[in-house]
């Protein structure tokens, strides 16, 4: 089942490609009231990730479902129509992540994959929001070990 109608799944896909994308500044805005300092896109790490929290050696990368193939998520569900292009597209998508979590994490930082679905959804946000907060924790421990 498709949950988009056309016009939908162009404009979401059109808002997911773009950079700042809404959950992403709600991510962000979390975080800098949380008393973190970070910077986006920086383009120079594997993957240009989204929110990099240096002090941390942290990065966060917010995924589209769609884009990103969220496993067991329904908005990663391919459209019928031009399937086979979307599934190489994605699965295109799924390895170079692949690849650069493995670069990112080889030279250092910790990575931490947020999905669109559970920003948007305000309870698993919450969640979220602790595992996040538990995973800045752990790693400016380990730095400082
Ligand atoms: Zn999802």
């Amino acid at each position: 089942m498709d949950i988009w109608d056309k016009d939908g799944r162009s404009r979401m896909m059109a808002k997911i490609k773009s950079t700042n994308t809404k959950p992403e500044i709600k991510l962000r805005k979390f975080l800098f009231a949380e008393g973190f300092r970070y910077r986006i896109n920086l383009e120079k790490l594997p993957g240009k990730p989204d929110i990099v929290l240096s002090k941390y050696k942290t990065v966060i990368f917010v995924h589209g479902c769609f884009w990103h193939k969220h496993e067991g998520c329904r908005r990663s569900h391919v459209p019928k129509s031009n399937e086979q292009y979307w599934i190489s597209k994605i699965s295109g998508n799924v390895k170079r992540d692949k690849i650069n979590m493995k670069e990112l994490e080889d030279i250092g930082w910790n990575v931490f994959i947020a999905w669109e679905c559970e920003i948007n959804n305000k309870n698993k946000f919450e969640n979220i929001k602790n595992k996040i907060l538990n995973f800045l924790r752990k790693n400016i421990k380990s730095i400082n070990a």
